[in-house]
């Protein structure tokens, strides 16, 4: 089955008729082709929204929240096929897109459809003065959204969702690794009576079909989630044209463990903020810090618990660990784990390639833990996007900050501990996004998202979202 681009509201071939291969990581094989677009297909898409925009901004609240939850609905309609066509392009495991990634694509348009009901404009009288001051948020035209491969549909959605809620028209570009699921949005949009021309999504690689869209003059805001090099090479060539950008790039998280902490609960939650989508999640924790007094215990509780990981075919009930997205990204981590070795890293479990039976070709790897003699090593201080985390002890809190601190990331954190004091005084100083208290990844679509340093520029989720989407406009009348 060929992908094709969505421009206003049709499927059409690129322009230059050149395709690429998509792979399905589980085997191997190629099993779709998808358009390698080029800047007129942009230049295409950007027409169609620009003629889209006058109409979808002026629609009113209701009607775009009407749509919007359609949207959402036939999403959750399409469950199981969105949630194979998820697994089959990105090699996760089938269960989790279809209990976390689809649903929560679904809730991104529904969470959107209502917030931009109560995302009012401000007014205030200046006292005194006479006057009244007001502030406007207004849409901005046509923006453009650029998505990652870990989490496909979800965070196309994340974007996109807020983008269309706040009245803008949208070039989008999802990752070329995991289109599938992107193409399919465009037919369940015009399900849904998305006006034509709101939503366009043009498939291609980044360094080309990205880049145009992110080069285009008149795309005046770029919302992107990726790599922190791709992030500051999208920066520079958005600085000089004064776009709006927001950022959301890697991250290197840790996940940091005391010994007064609820033990049990801890180590489930640690294999899976280890390990969830084979590590390849930006909030994955993937250097773990441990008390020293319980270190030796935990070391052995945790590697017994992931050996016990079943690495598999992704659509079967079982299988914990699927394949990792391409390629490519499997020699990587594969390399990251060579570095770790000539560092003196001791693999404690893991480190191999799987052959999975009748999948020979695809591209797993066992989950694999390794045992640092310091903080300051590559694979410590690297993001490695793949079933590869850390460990090493530590004895005093303030010796774990300092090293928590210490890398050019600042995504989000994990803390598991029940002292009230120490959580209080740490999670002021952690320099990060988001911190996870005895808990990981849980989200409420309210709060702010993303990080400090190199691992972003901006917020998304809640009003955050719906802040980078609108421009405030502030207007004073003296009466
Ligand atoms: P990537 O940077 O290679 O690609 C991301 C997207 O950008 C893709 O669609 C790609 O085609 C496009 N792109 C690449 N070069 C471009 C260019 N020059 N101009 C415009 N677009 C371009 O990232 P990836 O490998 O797809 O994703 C993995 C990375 O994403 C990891 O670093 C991970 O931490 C990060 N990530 C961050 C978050 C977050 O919220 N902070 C969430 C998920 C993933």
């Amino acid at each position: 089955m060929n992908i094709l681009n969505f421009i206003n509201g049709k499927f059409v071939n690129p322009i230059n008729n050149e395709w690429l291969d998509n792979y399905n990581p589980a085997s191997g094989e190629v099993y779709s082709q998808i358009p390698n677009s080029s800047k007129e297909d942009v230049e295409n898409a950007y027409i169609a929204a620009k003629s889209a925009f006058p109409a979808w901004s002026q629609t009113t609240l209701e009607e775009r929240s009407r749509i919007m939850l359609k949207i959402s609905e036939l999403i959750e309609a399409n469950l199981q096929r969105l949630a194979e066509a998820e697994s089959k392009d990105n090699g996760k495991p089938l269960w989790l897109a279809k209990a976390i990634d689809i649903p929560r694509a679904s809730s991104n348009f529904r969470f959107f459809a209502n917030a931009i009901t109560q995302f009012a404009s401000e007014s205030h009288e200046s006292v005194g003065q006479n006057a009244i001051n007001y502030t406007l948020r207004q849409s901005i035209g046509v923006v453009g959204c650029i998505s990652p491969w870990n989490l496909p549909l979800y965070l196309f959605s994340w974007k996109i969702a807020p983008a269309i809620a706040a009245g803008n028209c949208v070039v989008a570009k999802p990752s070329e690794v995991t289109p599938m699921t992107a193409y399919l949005l465009g037919e369940i949009c015009n399900d849904a009576g998305l006006p034509k021309g709101v939503l366009n999504i043009v498939h291609g690689l980044g360094g080309s079909t990205g880049q145009a869209i992110v080069e285009h003059p008149d795309i005046k805001a770029i919302s992107f989630t990726g790599g922190t090099t791709t992030g500051a090479h999208i920066a520079s060539v958005a600085a000089p044209m004064f776009k709006k950008l927001s950022l959301e790039l890697g991250g290197k998280n840790p996940n940091i463990i005391f010994a007064d902490c609820d033990y049990e609960d801890m180590l489930t939650t640690t294999v899976r903020s280890s390990f969830a989508n084979q590590g390849q999640i930006c909030l994955c924790g993937s250097r773990v810090f441990v008390e020293a007094s319980i270190y030796e215990k935990f070391k052995k509780d945790f590697v017994e618990k992931v050996k016990a990981l079943k690495v598999g075919n992704p659509s079967e009930a079982e299988t914990k660990v699927g394949a990792l997205v391409s390629k490519p990204h499997l020699e990587k981590v594969k390399d990251y784990i060579n570095i770790a070795k000539e560092e003196n890293g001791i693999v404690l479990c893991g480190g191999n390639e799987v052959k999975v039976n009748g999948y020979e070709n695809g591209y797993y790897l066992e989950p694999t833990i390794i045992e640092v003699p310091n903080d300051e090593c590559r694979v410590n201080q690297e993001e490695i996007f793949g079933p590869v985390v850390t460990i090493m002890p530590f004895n005093t809190e303030e010796e774990v900050l300092k090293m928590a601190n210490k890398v050019k990331y600042g995504l989000s954190a994990t803390l598991w501990t029940n002292d009230l004091k120490r959580t209080m005084r740490m999670s002021n100083q952690l320099q990060v996004g988001i911190v996870w208290v005895n808990t990981w990844l849980m989200r409420d679509l309210r709060t702010p998202f993303g990080g400090v340093k190199n691992s972003g520029v901006g917020r998304e989720g809640g009003f955050e979202a719906l802040r980078f989407f609108t421009e405030p406009k502030n207007i004073c009348i003296k009466y």
